[in-house]
C-alpha cells in the first residue's frame, strides 16, 4: 500500500488556537451577556485603502477586455511591481537590490515555508524561542527536525528570547546551517538594533550560515536605529534571504501578495567542492511549482506605492500603532512587565508572579471577557507571557483598555 512520508507522522498537533476557541466558547455559554473582545487576533481588521480598491477595479476591467487581458504572467512577478519594490523598499533606504533578485508571490507564509526545500536534508536549523511556528513545522515536514522529545525537536537549535537576554538571541553553542530570524518579531513584538543584527550577519559570514530573515512587520518600525531590511547591514547580501509581505503592511491578508529577495551574491556549498547561487535555484523552484501571483493582485500591490496609497496605508498603520501604544500603557498601569508594541503590532506581557501563561489567559477571560494568546503556545520560552495584538478596531481596543484598567 502507498505509504505517507514518515516526517508527516511526526508533526505535533498545535492545540493552541483550538484550546483558546474551546475556552472562549465555554465562557460565552456560561456568560451569555458578556461581550468578549479578542486581543488575540493575528489578522488585520481595517479594510483595504481606497487607492488599492480603485487599482483592483481598474485591473478587473482590464481582464474583461480582450486588448488588455492578462493570462499567465511571469512566475517571478510583473516588472511594474518588482521595479516599485526595488525603488521604494530598497533604493529609498540606500540598499542595492535589483528586480532580478525580487520574487513576488502569494504570501510570506508560503515563501518561508517553501524556502527550506533548497537546502540539504541534513542541514541544521536554528529558530528563536518563542517562534512563528511555520519555520519549525516546514522543517519537520522536510524530515530535518529529528524527534519530538521533552517538548522540543532533537535536531533543531533553539535560541531563547526572554527578558533575561532582552529578547536578543545569543549565538548558539552548535553551528547551525540555517537561521530563521523574524524582526520586528512575532510573537514578542521586539526588534534588533542595527548593531545587534549586524552581529548576526557577521556570525553567519564567519560560520558559513544562511539567515532566513522574515520582516513581515517592517512597516511598523518607528525607531531610527532599527533596520527595515537586513540588507542595510554590511555583508548581508552574501548570507541573507529576506521575506516581506503586503499582509500586515497594507491589509492584504485576504488578497495575498508578498515577495522574497534572494541576492545574486548569496552562495552556498554545492557539496562537490564548489559554490552555487541560491537565486537561480529559487527561480527554478518557483517556475516549476508556482504560476505567479494574480495580475489584479499585483496591480493592487503596485497601488500601495502610489502617493495616495502610501499616505492611506500609513494612516491605517498609525491607527494600529496607536492601539499598540494604548495597550502598552494600560498593561504597564497594571504593574506588569511589557515588551514590544513600539515597532510592532504585538505586545508581549509578562504575567503576574505565581501565574503561568494559561492562568493569566483564564484571568483575563473570566474577569474581563478579554482574549489573549498564551505565550507558551509559541514555544517553551514563551511560558510566563501572553501576546496581545493591536489589530482590533479603535473602539474595541479602547473598551479592552477600560476593562484592563478596572482589573488593575
Ligand atoms: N511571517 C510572519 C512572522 C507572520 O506573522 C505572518 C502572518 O501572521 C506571515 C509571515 C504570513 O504572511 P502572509 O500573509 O504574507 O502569508
Amino acid at each position: 500500500m502507498t505509504r505517507v512520508d514518515p516526517s508527516f507522522l511526526k508533526l505535533q498537533r498545535n492545540y493552541l488556537f483550538a484550546d483558546i476557541a474551546r475556552k472562549v466558547a465555554n465562557f460565552k455559554d456560561s456568560h451569555p451577556d458578556a461581550r468578549v473582545i479578542s486581543l488575540g487576533i493575528g489578522d488585520v481588521t481595517r479594510p483595504l485603502v481606497p487607492a488599492v480598491i480603485s487599482a483592483l477595479h481598474a485591473a478587473v476591467d482590464e481582464m474583461g477586455d480582450a486588448a488588455h487581458f492578462h493570462g499567465y504572467g511571469p512566475e517571478q512577478g510583473y516588472a511594474f511591481l518588482r521595479d516599485l519594490i526595488m525603488e521604494y523598499d530598497y533604493k529609498a533606504r540606500g540598499v542595492d537590490i535589483r528586480p532580478d533578485e525580487i520574487f513576488v508571490s502569494d504570501g510570506a507564509k508560503s515563501d518561508v515555508g517553501n524556502f527550506q526545500e533548497l537546502f540539504s536534508r541534513d542541514s541544521v536549523v536554528a529558530v528563536t524561542d518563542p517562534v512563528y511556528p511555520v519555520y519549525v513545522d516546514s522543517n519537520v515536514m522536510a524530515g530535518r527536525a529529528g524527534d519530538w522529545t521533552d517538548g522540543h525537536w532533537s535536531r533543531i537549535v533553539y535560541l531563547p528570547c526572554t527578558r533575561e537576554n532582552d529578547f536578543v538571541p545569543a549565538f548558539p553553542a552548535t553551528r547551525p546551517d540555517l537561521i530563521y530570524l523574524c524582526y520586528p518579531n512575532n510573537p514578542t513584538g521586539t526588534v534588533l538594533t542595527r548593531a545587534q543584527l549586524q552581529g548576526w550577519v557577521d556570525y553567519a559570514r564567519r560560520e558559513g550560515c544562511v539567515i532566513l530573515y522574515d520582516s513581515a512587520y517592517e512597516a511598523y518600525i518607528q525607531d531610527a536605529d532599527v533596520p527595515h531590511s537586513i540588507y542595510e547591514l554590511e555583508g548581508a547580501r552574501e548570507v541573507a534571504v529576506e521575506f516581506r509581505s503586503f499582509s500586515k503592511t497594507a491589509g492584504f491578508t485576504g488578497l495575498r501578495c508578498a515577495y522574497t529577495v534572494v541576492p545574486e551574491s548569496l552562495m552556498v556549498d554545492d557539496g562537490r567542492g564548489g559554490r552555487v547561487a541560491l537565486n537561480g535555484f529559487w527561480n527554478r523552484r518557483q517556475c516549476t511549482k508556482y504560476n505567479g501571483c494574480p495580475y489584479i493582485v499585483q496591480r493592487a500591490a503596485a497601488a500601495v506605492y502610489s502617493e495616495a496609497g502610501r499616505r492611506e496605508v500609513m494612516d491605517v498603520i498609525r491607527g494600529y500603532q496607536r492601539n499598540a501604544s494604548l495597550l502598552r500603557e494600560a498593561v504597564s498601569g497594571m504593574g506588569l512587565p511589557v515588551f514590544g508594541g513600539v515597532n510592532a503590532p504585538y505586545i508581549w506581557v509578562g504575567v503576574p508572579r505565581g501565574m503561568d501563561s494559561w492562568g493569566f489567559f483564564e484571568r483575563l477571560l473570566n474577569e474581563a471577557a478579554l482574549v489573549c494568546t498564551p505565550g507558551v503556545g509559541f514555544g517553551a520560552s514563551g511560558e510566563g507571557y501572553v501576546r496581545l495584538t493591536a489589530f482590533g478596531s479603535p473602539a474595541d481596543t479602547e473598551e479592552a483598555i477600560a476593562r484592563l484598567r478596572r482589573l488593575a
